[in-house]
């Protein structure tokens, strides 16, 4: 498949080019400045009677530290317009979760320092899996970064054409484990534009309480040409266009009521450290695997295990079902579980 480019009608074009623009955008914290901007968007609120929609616009990544009411330091590290109201997305170095505020909310709160933020658990663990080598496959997180008596399983949402492999969810929700069942899926935007109806049936099972989904960015166009070496294949051969494909399928899930992770999971595992440059400024952690089940590799552990749920990996799957089954009676006597990939780093 040759690599495309991410339709026109996707990207987020607010700077009218497509050159790899300044990532981090950051603001300023003058109390005039503040005020000035917290005055404005009052009144751009109170002027705006149309209804709050789900469309988003003027997608962009910003960098902005603050405190919450109790103390803690969080970041806003996106911008967008839901309809015609301005709103960030805000990461929680704790919880290594993201949410969405209001503007109004986050440019109230008082600003924290970038040292106050460079302490905490998410940051911390940024630096470490954003730092050298630099493999050329299989950066970033591999396994749990301490001792961990369970597994985190990862689930890639490539582009396919295949239905999504329901039988994978059902003998994932039949385990002997408390409900929900924690999967990381890593999706990317042409399996969403393709998979509505399937993307909707997952919902439907976090909405049952039967899964606990944490939705990882996997690239909107996932590009692949299978003639090209490595060094030149996947998010390696538009290496310009990197920050289209990571914000613009973070805004098709957010028009989608899906709140993303602050994880990345690179196309075919292929990164450079420019990439990962990118992705550290982005504040996303890059999740690699030890245990590739279709490659032959065994879950120990602590293992970081994937498989494809987009049906183009059939023995990737059938390893995974025998795997449930040798490992049955521990996840009944809870001395083995599936676990939430946030638990996968150290907190503090
Ligand atoms: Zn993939």
């Amino acid at each position: 498949m040759a690599a495309s480019r991410v339709p026109a009608d996707k990207i987020l074009t607010n700077d009218g080019s497509l050159a790899e623009a300044p990532i981090v955008i950051r603001f300023a914290y003058s109390f005039f400045f503040r005020t000035l901007l917290l005055a404005l968007l009052f009144i751009g609120a109170s002027a705006s009677s149309l209804p709050a929609a789900s469309r988003i616009s003027d997608y962009q990544a910003v960098f902005i530290p603050f405190y919450d009411v109790d103390g803690m330091p969080l970041a806003a590290v996106r911008r967008y317009n839901r309809g015609d109201h301005p709103h960030f997305l805000v990461l929680d170095p704790q919880r290594f979760a993201l949410s969405e505020m209001t503007a109004v909310q986050v440019l109230s709160s008082p600003p924290a320092g970038d040292e106050a933020w460079r302490h905490t658990p998410f940051s911390l663990a940024l630096a470490r899996q954003t730092s050298s080598p630099y493999p050329l496959q299989n950066d970033g997180l591999r396994e749990a970064e301490y001792p961990v008596s369970g597994f985190f399983l990862t689930a890639d949402l490539c582009p396919a054409k295949k239905p999504l492999d329901r039988g994978f969810f059902d003998a994932t929700m039949g385990l002997p484990q408390k409900r929900p069942i924690p999967v990381a899926l890593m999706i990317s935007g042409l399996w969403i534009q393709r998979h509505e109806a399937d993307l909707a049936w997952l919902k439907d099972q976090i909405g049952a309480g039967k899964l606990s989904i944490t939705w990882v960015n996997h690239s909107f166009t996932h590009p692949y040409d299978p003639a090209a070496p490595l060094e030149k294949n996947f998010l390696l051969m538009h290496k310009t266009g990197f920050t289209d494909e990571v914000l613009s399928l973070e805004r098709l899930l957010l028009e989608r009521d899906i709140t993303p992770s602050p994880f990345f999971r690179f196309p075919g595992l292929v990164s450079d450290r420019q990439l990962i440059e990118s992705l550290r400024n982005l504040c996303l952690i890059p999740v690699g695997s030890n245990a590739w089940l279709a490659k032959g590799e065994s879950p120990q552990a602590g293992s970081i295990i994937l498989v494809h749920a987009n049906g183009n990996e059939p023995e990737g799957i059938r390893r995974l079902l025998s795997f449930y089954d040798s490992q049955r009676e521990a996840f009944r006597l809870g001395s083995a579980a599936l676990l939430p990939l946030k638990e996968a780093f150290l907190t503090r």
